[in-house]
């Protein structure tokens, strides 16, 4: 199935007289004739449900339809993105381990590396998406894990040279995990280039319409935990809390991952989304391909407009020719990056407050990437508590709009930023 087809179909498909639509199986607990088979259960002999924390058949079936999407062998669902970012990373990295990662992050991935992991004891090095290769080279220790980044980074939309830091993450015998939140695997699939693990907040586009909070990992399989059986003890060695389970050798490189994922982690932290939350998540999936193709459209739109107007200062989008990142857009998402563009206003942040208030069809909003065009000015929200010279260390200019441009007719849109900008 293409991609296209994929978001409909995929993950589910009813037998004679089984309902059309993912069920929602609303169940803490599934029942079982005897303790031997539950207990099979329990020990990873057999496969079934028991308790929903673990898993659940909504869920499976709506993480099974990305797990498509993205080309992978295996996926799960967690109840945010900063979970599934959690995860991933923890699934491989304890107490002790080193992770490379992009500087060019979520912020609030940024602050569950460089604060609580950390606590945790997991160093970050933090590298510029466009660093040198010997500044890349240098960020590794013996005790790396993993390589990690954003395929277009939120909010700073600067676009990841996926193959190189694949490429430079092999090298020192480690999986690169891309977050896709962005781009989402209709316009990207990280394992195409050499990711090995891709994460996702599904709040973003996957769920389109700020209905649930959710996230999702899915594994290539392709990565060879078992050529280094020193680095990934937690894959490659029995698992004590498991009855001695290995779990590439039981679950092959395919099913390795996420099973330990599902096993280790959901037992024990249990950041699991609900099964109606599920279901929001494949409906919005359904016309995933739709709507992305016209936040592009529109996105691509409004930066182009932005560039040519005289009260604005500059903009970013990675599909607008002449971005920095063009380029790698151009590689790794051809068919467009995302719908978000962020831009200056002239006069600081003062006229970009006015800007805001000018606006009526675009809501003020601490979200992005949803149907509902929306805009955050982070100087006067976000990071309003900071002087100018602070958010510039945070990469963020006092005068950046970041404008998530949604599915509403284009001609609306312009003509909202066009009133907003004669207002300031
Ligand atoms: C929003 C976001 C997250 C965090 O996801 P939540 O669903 O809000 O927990 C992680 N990564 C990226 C790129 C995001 O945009």
């Amino acid at each position: 199935m293409n991609r296209d087809t994929i978001c409909i179909h995929g993950g589910y498909t009813p037998g004679n007289g089984e309902p059309r639509n993912i069920p929602i199986v609303q169940s803490t607990t599934f029942r079982y004739a005897t303790g031997e088979a539950m207990g099979a259960l329990f020990d990873l002999e057999a496969s079934g449900y028991f308790y929903t924390r673990l898993q659940n058949p909504t869920n499976d079936r709506v993480a099974a339809k990305i797990c498509a999407l993205e080309g992978g062998t295996a996926a799960m669902l967690t109840s945010s993105g900063q979970a599934a970012n959690f995860y991933a990373v923890f699934n491989i990295a304890s107490c002790g381990d080193h992770v490379v990662a992009s500087s060019a992050i979520y912020g609030g991935t940024f602050n569950l590396f460089a604060v609580t992991m950390k606590r945790m004891g997991i160093d970050f090095t933090f590298v510029s998406p466009d660093c040198s290769e010997e500044e890349l080279e240098a960020a590794f220790r013996p005790n790396t894990k993993a390589v990690f980044g954003e395929s277009v980074a939120n909010p700073a939309l600067s676009v990841l040279d996926i193959e190189r830091f694949a490429k430079a993450a092999h090298a020192h015998g480690v999986p690169l995990i891309v977050d896709n939140t962005f781009p989402t695997p209709v316009n990207c699939r990280p394992f195409e280039f050499g990711a090995d693990i891709v994460t996702h907040s599904t709040t973003k586009y996957m769920d389109g319409h700020a209905n649930a909070v959710g996230g999702a990992i899915v594994d290539s399989g392709k990565f060879d935990w078992t050529k280094y059986p020193d680095k990934f003890p937690g894959l490659c060695t029995p698992d004590e809390s498991y009855h001695g389970v290995t779990y590439t050798e039981r679950f092959g490189l395919a099913g390795a991952f996420i099973t330990k994922a599902t096993a280790q982690l959901m037992r024990d932290f249990g950041s699991i989304p609900s099964p109606q939350n599920a279901y929001y998540l494949n409906i919005g999936l359904e016309t995933l391909s739709l709507r992305m193709a016209r936040h592009c459209a529109n996105a691509l739109a409004v930066a182009k407009y932005l560039k040519n107007h005289p009260k604005v200062a500059w903009v970013r989008h990675p599909g607008l020719e002449g971005d920095p990142d063009y380029a790698l857009a151009q590689k790794y998402m051809p068919k467009g990056s995302c719908g978000v563009v962020s831009f200056g206003v002239k006069g600081g942040r003062e006229a970009a407050s006015k800007f805001m208030a000018g606006l009526e069809l675009a809501s003020i909003a601490t979200h992005v990437a949803d149907a509902k065009t929306c805009v955050l000015h982070p100087a006067s929200t976000t990071h309003r508590q900071m002087s100018d010279a602070e958010l510039e260390a945070a990469g963020v200019s006092p005068d950046l709009v970041r404008f998530s441009v949604g599915i509403e007719d284009i001609e609306d849109i312009l003509a909202d930023v066009e009133k907003a900008l004669a207002a300031v």
